[in-house]
């Protein structure tokens, strides 16, 4: 039986007030069932970041519902309400420069969350979780001593894991975790990720504008196109049988290792006015078994004809 982690109903999330509102997000639907990693994935600006920190009460929203664990956790929380939040949610960031205290040395960067939480019980012990934790993400304790900048893109992103998954969280959201590293060190980090969510039992939200990354990782995927996501569904029924034309439009750009395939593809081009929305509202539904297609009426009858 799979149970839900994260409900994500008809959410909206918009910057500014008044002329100045932006909707980034609106109509958001989807689910993350525990222990499996769920990807989102749309272009730069599609909404994906906001969604991220919408969960984890970073951006307000404006309508709907975030349910984790079967508790709404938009609008007003208790305080005791939020610090769980806080703790059961994690984040890793896309670049691991930018987002650790470079003043700060590795030790310290790992046990902040320890310290906001009172999450041990003397020094001895604290100093065990992070010996613990440093070497579950394959670096050394004498690392620990170290600052940021005296390592790796992929070793600083090893340390971003330590520091979110010390707060042994429930949830992971893991954005674009591995775009701003070498090529060359991305199937580390992606193999690591997939290896401590097996030892710990995790559930992943993965960001990413590459399909093709994700197709290796994800269980389910959604895709987004400008605040609006299109398609939800599990990986290879998303590869296989895409509908949404935006979805089509993706995969199309995907590169096929092929060299005389690849030649011959034909790029899909999407065309966001194809839609008439101006009499039928689309609203998103289950077309196949797990799979979600947002479309009016007239265009879900055909989805089903195709
Ligand atoms: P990227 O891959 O580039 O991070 P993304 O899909 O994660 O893209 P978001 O960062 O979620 O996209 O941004 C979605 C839209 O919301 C963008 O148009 C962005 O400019 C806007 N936006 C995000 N945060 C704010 C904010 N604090 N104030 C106003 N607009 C914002």
């Amino acid at each position: 039986m799979t149970e839900k982690l994260v409900e994500i109903k008809d959410l909206e999330i918009s910057f500014g007030e008044g002329k100045k509102k932006f909707v980034a997000v609106k109509n958001a639907n989807f689910f993350i069932n525990k222990g499996e990693t769920f990807s989102l994935v749309g272009e730069s600006g599609s909404g994906k970041t906001t969604i991220g920190r919408a969960i984890i009460g970073l951006n307000d929203t404006s309508a709907g519902e975030i349910i984790y664990d079967g508790q709404k956790i938009n609008g007003k929380l208790s305080n005791e309400q939020r610090k769980d939040v806080i703790r059961k949610i994690q984040m890793i960031f896309q670049d691991p420069a930018a987002s650790l205290n470079d003043r700060a040395t590795v030790d310290y960067i790992i046990s902040e969350g320890l310290h906001n939480f009172k999450l041990y019980d003397n020094e001895e012990d604290r100093r065990n979780k992070v010996k613990d934790m440093i070497n579950q993400v394959g670096l050394l304790e004498e690392h620990l001593t170290r600052y940021p900048h005296e390592f790796s893109g992929g070793q600083r992103q090893r340390i971003g894991i330590a520091r979110a998954l010390i707060m042994e969280p429930e949830l992971v959201i893991a954005d674009e975790p591995i775009s701003a590293l070498d090529v060359s060190v991305r199937a580390q980090v992606l193999n690591l990720l997939k290896k401590l969510q097996a030892e710990l039992g995790l559930t992943y939200l993965f960001i990413a504008h590459d399909l093709s990354v994700v197709r290796f990782i994800s269980d389910r995927i959604a895709v987004i196109y400008k605040g609006v996501i299109v398609e939800v569904a599990e990986t290879e029924e998303l590869f296989r049988n895409p509908i949404h034309p935006y979805t089509r439009s993706l995969l199309s750009a995907v590169p096929i290792p092929d060299p005389l395939l690849e030649r011959d593809k034909e790029l899909v081009v999407y065309d966001p006015d194809q839609h008439d929305y101006s009499t039928s509202k689309p609203y998103m539904a289950e077309l196949r078994p797990g799979h979600f297609v947002w479309g009016n009426d007239a265009e879900l009858a055909n989805y089903r004809k195709a």
